[in-house]
């Protein structure tokens, strides 16, 4: 390989990565660029969102561009069956509960689950446990920060190693 062949994102890279997340309004979402980490993934292993691992295929460091991504190559349709209403009775009593706030628990299985509260009447309470970008179109602002190869253990354990993580 020449001293001057540069890297390209690609199955095998570690690929760090500024973003901004918008939704439709044009509101953001998320962001790691201000004075954030760069998100560092190793591509090709559905690591991230695969419309945004598709838009990374191929670029380059330093590039620079903006994607529109749909619901599914995002977080899925927004599954009406994932809302529900449970009786406040059975939430925990000290939590001031309002519409919009997010619970975090874990099921009976010892999963950890999320629910976004969307509406309270009364003692029903309508949760939401669809992720809250779900059915959303995504339009992510990217800018690729560093391409480099994945170690071969990296590449074996489908993640990225950080500097001085023990061997596992
Ligand atoms: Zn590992």
């Amino acid at each position: 390989m020449s001293a001057n062949t540069q890297q390209v994102v690609g199955p095998n890279k570690v690929v760090a990565v500024y973003f901004t997340l918008k939704n439709d309004a044009g509101e953001v979402v998320e962001t790691n660029r201000r004075g954030g980490k760069p998100l560092i993934y190793l591509h090709g292993v559905k690591a991230i969102l695969p419309g945004l691992e598709q838009s990374l295929e191929g670029k380059k460091k330093d590039e620079q561009f903006s994607v529109t991504i749909p619901p599914a190559l995002a977080w899925g349709d927004h599954r009406p069956e994932h809302v529900e209403k449970v009786l406040r009775s059975t939430l925990p009593a000290d939590m001031s509960l309002q519409v919009g706030m997010l619970l975090r628990g874990t099921d009976p299985n010892g999963r950890p689950v999320a629910a976004t509260i969307v509406k309270i009447e009364g003692e029903d309470v309508t949760l939401d446990r669809n992720h809250p970008l779900a059915g959303k179109t995504l339009h992510y602002d990217v800018i690729v920060a560093g391409i480099r190869d994945a170690t071969r253990e990296e590449a074996m354990h489908g993640h990225v190693h950080g500097p001085g993580d023990a061997h596992h």
